[in-house]
């Protein structure tokens, strides 16, 4: 059944442009990442609307690097953004750089100095900043403002040509300097910057601001509907203001809150510093809340689409709780991973009947019961197991549903069991637990009549293979990091990672691949790390199978 979903209001504004034959129907969106460093999870969010409106309206999606600030710019970025969108499950119909409209950008300004609607200027910032005014009171022009053409033309030819310092000359657009919003009070459109371009080596030596190559870029390409985050709705006069007096394609910007979401950063310049600090092991650590780090962790793409589906796009700035995301996440993996066992904290559970003759036995087990098609993996137990220690109690309480001296249990897809004895070190740690099973119980053959309340996974210990698993919790104490007056050193959880050196899994999990989810029996669910090798395989839980951190909250 699916659900009749109303319009978003960037989808309302679309169809009503639709309606009016503007563009003649036409829809072409873009996304502009400036590549300064890895996608987060707000990007995905721009990065669903913008191909997501695309694809919904027959039209086209851009993908632009938004590349004009020459220093902090890296092709490693650039690679990474490719590779994260298409991960995403999106497909860009063209590759451009703001910085391929350099020229085209560099004659703009000309056209403005000719018209008489841009200048050159010698104040510094500090001095302009003087003359600009405060938001209840009109700035004051700056001498160079009565500049004419002519001198602006061979000034700005000059600076163009490498003869000005860094910061001694800029061009302003002369629009208002008495203007309500500040921006228009003759914003900045071109600076000096003797600095060498990812792409453009050092062919400029002057670089658009980006209010100055953003919207023309976007008329550039034709763009129709320019969609960006609310901080940008005081630059949309000034958008909406050059293409008027260049007379370029009108394309419009309309503006949707950015996701804010909790105990993360959204901030790609306090992500490098977590990475450059290594207070993470790069921008792709599964703590990060980088998309590469999502990946990694395990995330899938389907569930972070349908998180950005069900936030919707609102107008006004919100805050979203990190576990909608892992709500739907979990919702996916379960149709999708496949079952297995794994043991975290080891202790041997002895099969005292078990007949002497038997060396193996090899039990069918479901690969998932969500999903017939999955099929069935083989399975081997033995006489000797291994469970969880958590499992086993030598004084359990009434509830205790699982293991201790005289309680009885079904191991997951294999036999129930009942502890008759067990044994301790001089340190009283439980070191085995012995037990009878009853051969009639055996899962889907069970003519036993005994009826177990509690379900324990388990490993064959002559099966079992070796690997390190790694628990995440989140990275940050507190609920808003980016509005924290404190350093992100001291508001970094200390036990967001923890290892388990030696658990212990079942065969099949050698042939996992990069690709498989898996869920580990009441432990959640799991991937492979990037890191993992044949010899030492290496697993991080993508996430556990309910919201623990909710229930420990509340309480
Ligand atoms: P950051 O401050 O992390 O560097 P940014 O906005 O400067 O973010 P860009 O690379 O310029 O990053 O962003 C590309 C696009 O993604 C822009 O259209 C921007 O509005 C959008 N975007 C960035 N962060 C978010 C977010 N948290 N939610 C929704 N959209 C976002
Ligand atoms: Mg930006």
């Amino acid at each position: 059944m699916s659900e009749e979903k109303s319009l978003n209001f960037i989808e309302e504004i679309i169809e009503k442009d639709i309606e009016n034959n503007v563009h003649n129907g036409w829809v072409q969106t873009r996304f502009p990442p400036e590549p300064n460093g890895y996608l987060h999870i707000g990007h995905s969010k721009s990065i669903c609307l913008n191909f997501g409106l695309a694809k919904k309206y027959y039209g086209k999606c851009n993908l632009r690097f938004d590349d004009t600030n020459p220093e902090k710019e890296e092709v490693e970025y650039v690679e990474s953004i490719k590779e994260d969108i298409q991960w995403l499950g999106f497909q860009w119909d063209n590759e451009f750089y703001a910085s391929d409209y350099f020229d085209k950008l560099y004659d703009f300004a000309v056209t403005l100095i000719k018209k008489g609607l841009a200048y050159v200027e010698d104040a510094s910032s500090e001095e302009m900043a003087k003359l600009k005014g405060t938001p209840t009171a009109p700035g004051s022009d700056s001498p160079c403002r009565s500049r004419n053409v002519e001198e602006n033309l061979d000034l700005f030819t000059r600076m163009k040509n490498g003869e000005y310092a860094d910061g001694t000359r800029v061009l302003r657009a002369k629009i208002d300097m008495a203007h309500d919003n500040m921006i228009m009070r003759d914003p900045v459109i071109y600076r000096i910057k003797h600095t060498e371009h990812h792409r453009t080596g050092n062919a400029w030596c002057i670089y658009p601001m980006y209010d100055f190559a953003h919207g023309q870029s976007d008329s550039i390409e034709e763009i129709t509907h320019s969609i960006c985050t609310l901080e940008f709705i005081p630059h949309r006069d000034l958008y909406n203001w050059c293409i008027e007096k260049l007379e370029i394609f009108p394309s419009r910007q309309y503006e949707f809150a950015r996701l804010n979401m909790s105990y993360t950063l959204m901030s790609k310049r306090k992500l490098l510093t977590l990475v450059n600090e290594k207070f993470v092991e790069g921008w792709d650590d599964p703590r990060m809340p980088t998309i590469s780090g999502f990946r990694r962790r395990g995330y899938t793409p389907e569930s972070i689409r349908e998180f950005c589906d069900k936030i919707g796009v609102a107008k006004r700035d919100n805050m979203i709780d990190t576990s909608l995301l892992d709500f739907c996440l979990r919702d996916h993996l379960n149709q999708i991973a496949l079952r297995r066992m794994a043991v975290l904290d080891p202790i041997k559970l002895v099969i005292t009947n078990y007949p002497a003759h038997i060396t193996e036995e090899f039990l069918e087990a479901e690969n998932n019961p969500e999903d017939i098609e999955a099929g069935y993996r083989s399975l081997p137990f033995g006489n000797e197991l291994w469970i969880e220690r958590t499992d086993f109690m030598e004084d359990a309480p009434k509830k205790y549903f699982r293991l201790g001296p005289g309680l009885q249990v079904r191991l997951k897809s294999a036999y129930i069991v009942e502890c008759h004895d067990f044994k301790k070190d001089e340190a009283g740690q439980i070191t085995e637990v012995h037990c009878r099973y009853f051969p009639e119980s055996k899962s889907g053959h069970d003519t036993s009549g005994i009826k177990v309340k509690g379900t324990i996974h388990w490993v064959s210990c002559a099966h079992a293979k070796d690997a390190e698993i790694r628990l995440y919790d989140r990275l940050f104490t507190v609920e808003n990091p980016a509005a924290s007056e404190e350093e992100l050193k001291d508001i970094l959880n200390p036990d967001s990672l923890h290892i388990i050196p030696n658990a212990k899994i079942e065969p099949a999990l050698l042939n996992a691949s990069r690709t498989d989810k898996f869920q580990f029996l009441r432990l959640g669910y799991f991937c492979l790390d990037k890191n993992s090798v044949v010899d030492k395989l290496i697993f991080n839980r993508t996430v556990g199978l309910k919201d623990s951190w909710a229930k420990e909250n509340k309480q």
